[in-house]
């Protein structure tokens, strides 16, 4: 990897050490039978060590310098394929149908430009992932764990809220790439809850959380001005809140029960 040329504008920061990525993969909890998605294997590292337990790997590249770079690094193992193209603008349903697995499963060391698209996409997929394990930016990962009341709390939180159990697994420092980054990192999981609170309709949901953190200081009377009020405020008092509370105060079981009212 001597002379490659990183694509910042890629998220290309490699992670070197080993201690780090067998520690993602053990984290992973990947088990018999599996099939693993893995976005961005950059020169297949974390692949390498995803492999060894995975039965099988799919991965999705979109920077084709990597292809020769890839096939070297990952010669010895049968079991992973690799697709070069941008995740974002594939169907993974149809990508992953020539697949027999009993559990899927998606690790990743995360292109951070494009996160939260990426973490949306997996969901909107409704695939049945057991589990989703990904480093990210420790800020972000942070937001992804706030809870309602706190400035860090938003409308992804409370969507993945919904979806998942999270769990931030450890901190990766800086120092464990190339090139280094500006930040620290964290991995963490997502395991799909058991139990999902019934959702009417899930787009409408993920509209209504969208909208009503569209302005952060604004309360939800007024970023929610386009909707039925009188529908929203009589299930806000039912949980003790009203149209002049902010978005951020508001626990993800409350949307739920608002989207609900609406559809
Ligand atoms: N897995 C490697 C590791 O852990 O060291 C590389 C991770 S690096 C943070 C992110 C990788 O995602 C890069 O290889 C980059 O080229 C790739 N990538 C960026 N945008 C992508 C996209 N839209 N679809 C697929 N891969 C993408």
């Amino acid at each position: 990897m001597d002379n490659f040329n990183y694509k910042k504008s890629l998220g290309q920061n490699f992670l070197q050490d080993i201690n780090v990525l067998t520690n993602i993969v053990k984290s992973a909890n990947i088990k018999d039978n599996s099939l693993t998605i893995e976005v961005g294997p950059g020169s297949g590292n974390l692949t390498k060590e995803i492999a060894k337990v995975s039965n099988q790997v799919l991965c999705y590249e979109i920077d084709t310098r990597l292809e020769m770079i890839l096939d070297k690094n990952l010669v010895e193992y049968k079991n992973i394929d690799i697709i070069f193209d941008d995740f974002l603008k594939r169907d993974i349903r149809s990508d992953i149908e020539k697949y027999e697995y009993d559990n899927l499963y998606l690790v990743a060391n995360l292109p951070y430009y494009i996160t939260t698209p990426i973490i949306q996409k997996v969901i909107d997929s409704n695939l049945p992932f057991k589990q989703l394990t990904i480093m990210i930016q420790k800020e972000v990962g942070e937001r992804f764990n706030a809870k309602p009341g706190t400035k860090e709390y938003n409308s992804l939180t409370a969507y993945l809220n919904y979806y998942f159990d999270l769990k931030k697994e450890f901190i990766v420092s800086r120092n464990c790439f190339i090139p280094k980054p500006n930040v620290d990192s964290i991995v963490i999981s997502l395991v799909k809850k058991e139990n999902l609170l019934p959702l009417k309709n899930p787009k409408h949901f993920d509209k209504l959380l969208r909208d009503s953190f569209k302005f952060k200081r604004k309360t939800l009377k007024n970023n929610l001005k386009n909707y039925d009020l009188e529908k929203i405020e009589k299930v806000l008092k039912e949980h003790n809140f009203t149209l002049t509370t902010r978005a951020e105060e508001i626990p993800m079981e409350v949307f739920v029960s608002i989207s609900n009212s609406l559809n």
